[in-house]
């Protein structure tokens, strides 16, 4: 029997079956599922914290290696079938939540940690949520080593884009960390198929950038309008004057004709602290944590997945 008739059977026992809006596609191949973890480096002090377990597919294999595995689920629906898949496994806890809304701080310390233990972060999430994750988890008082996520390999390859390509998903995401696209996957190796191909990136947190509530204002007014200007972008989007934004932009050796796509993770944040220190602190756009979207991408806001797009 294939992986994917057992995932299907296991499913449909307990009268289930994938959601789509969920983004349920699970993984069907155990290499690929031992390869995964293999790139979070799980070391046996580390807590491993899973977003969206799903049936189990990573949860086994995070378990082998980490001290603790927290693996936050959302689909109450599924708790019974992860928890009799697991119940041989006894450093496992199985949280039904939505991860979004999980105070990492809490659930790390009711794991036995504290601020200082070494946390990895693995997930394969609808893609929409991506950068509003890692923005959560990184911006949480614990001590993130790495994040491994899957997702649609068209959203890992902006998330690693360089200056030149960037979006607004790609800052949302290198201000935190320098991401890598580790390996690519064929819709083969998830149950239901996804009708496109998949990738796993790691993010390695790096240093704390300052003001990134500003730095995020600046850049959803640099990425609204599709290829202008910097110096327009910032002022119809923060309602700044033109001479204000070009003495903003100077000041931070930034040339006011540039787009944003080509601004680099050190030009944003130098440009973030000039804005702070001219008394712009108070955010003028309509904030929202989500920064998949831009006006490159509007179309990503109504497609629902991750490596998902097949109901069974
Ligand atoms: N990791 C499993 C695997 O590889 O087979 C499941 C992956 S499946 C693509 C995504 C999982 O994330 C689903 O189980 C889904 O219910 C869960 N999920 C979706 N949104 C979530 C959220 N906001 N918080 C927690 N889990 C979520």
């Amino acid at each position: 029997m294939s992986n994917s008739t057992t995932i299907k059977n296991k499913l449909r026992s307990v009268g289930l079956a994938p959601r789509k809006s969920l983004g349920q596609n699970f993984l069907s191949d155990d290499d690929v599922a031992r390869k995964i973890v293999r790139f979070a480096g799980i070391k046996p002090t580390d807590i491993a914290v899973e977003i969206g377990p799903g049936i189990g597919a990573l949860t086994r294999h995070l378990a082998q290696f980490a001290r603790h595995v927290i693996a936050i689920e959302i689909d109450r629906n599924l708790i019974p079938l992860l928890e009799q898949e697991l119940s041989d496994v006894t450093n496992v806890t199985i949280l039904q939540a939505d991860a979004l809304e999980v105070d990492y701080a809490r659930v790390i310390r009711e794991a036995g940690g504290d601020e200082t233990t070494p946390v990895r972060v693995v997930g394969n999430l609808p893609y929409y949520i991506t950068s509003m994750m890692i923005r959560r988890i990184l911006e949480s008082h614990i001590n993130t080593q790495a994040v491994v996520l899957t997702v649609q390999l068209e959203v890992a390859e902006r998330m690693t884009a360089l200056p030149g390509d960037m979006s607004l998903l790609a800052v949302g995401v290198q201000v935190y960390g320098k991401p890598e696209l580790l390996m690519k996957l064929d819709p083969s190796v998830f149950y239901p198929q996804p009708e496109i191909d998949s990738a796993v990136v790691r993010i390695i947190p790096q240093g704390r950038i300052e003001h990134t509530v500003e730095l995020f204002d600046l850049a959803r007014a640099g990425f609204s309008q599709k290829r202008k200007q910097m110096r327009n972008t910032i002022s119809a989007g923060l309602r700044i004057a033109k001479p204000d934004v070009d003495e903003l932009l100077n000041g931070a050796n930034i040339d006011p004709t540039r787009r944003a796509e080509t601004l680099s993770i050190p030009e944003w944040a130098h440009l973030a602290d000039n804005y702070v220190s001219h008394g712009y602190s108070i955010a003028r756009t309509k904030r929202s944590d989500n920064l998949e979207s831009d006006s490159d991408n509007n179309s990503d806001v109504a497609e629902p997945n991750t490596a998902n797009s097949t109901e069974a």
